[in-house]
């Protein structure tokens, strides 16, 4: 079955010519699908069940042109913050080399579906020095403290004493700062075109 994405959650604004449309909860255009007609449901077939695939059930569509772009734009934004951009070793023993987990890092098992936040980090026992990780683009060598035995707590209040874990640092505030440029620059195209439509008609 195709996925289904859940209905668009929608809010009313208004041009400086008075005419209302809906944006979704980023802020950006949106309009009834036309496949679907906004219901989301679309003629049954075996691949999708009556999922739309106009508009993934979702029922709304972005505007084509600029608008459309720029929500292309975000969440090309959001699928690379969602990336995997460093492994982080943790090591309760020796073994291993753990690299710096910092709180607010989210971090995962390999196979986890769900990324677990970072709220406390405890090392219990610490060596002195470094350990050899890996080399830098310009030759010189990746040196890491290495620690012996630690904890870590996430936002949930588990705990857990180590593991191998995937890490990702999104950058939250940098992100809702592009949203709210890119839904701004999606919105002021939209109001212009509606707007240009109600001045050639009066
Ligand atoms: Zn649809």
């Amino acid at each position: 079955m195709g996925i289904r994405r859940p209905r668009t959650e929608t809010t009313t604004r208004t041009t400086p010519a008075g005419v209302e449309y809906l944006v979704n909860k980023n802020g950006f255009p949106v309009v009834h699908c036309g496949r679907c007609g906004g219901s989301g449901d679309y003629s049954f077939n075996p691949m999708d069940g009556t999922t739309c695939f106009g508009c993934h059930g979702s029922a709304f569509q972005t505007p084509a042109g600029l608008p459309s772009q720029l929500a292309t734009e975000w969440s090309n934004a959001v699928r690379a913050a969602k990336q995997v951009n460093t492994a982080a070793y943790w090591s309760p023993v020796t073994r291993e080399i753990t690299c710096e987990v910092q709180v607010g890092d989210q971090v995962a098992h390999h196979g986890d579906k769900e990324w677990s936040t970072v709220a406390g980090v405890r090392i219990t026992r610490r060596i002195t020095g470094s350990a050899f990780v890996g080399l830098n683009p310009d030759g010189s060598p990746t040196l890491h403290t290495l620690t012996l035995e630690s904890w870590l707590t996430y936002a949930d209040g588990r705990r857990e004493r180590g593991g191998y874990l995937l890490r990702r640092r999104p950058d939250v505030a940098a992100l809702h700062a592009l949203r709210d440029d890119l839904a701004a620059r999606a919105r002021a195209a939209y109001e212009e075109r509606l707007d240009r439509k109600v001045r050639a008609h009066r």
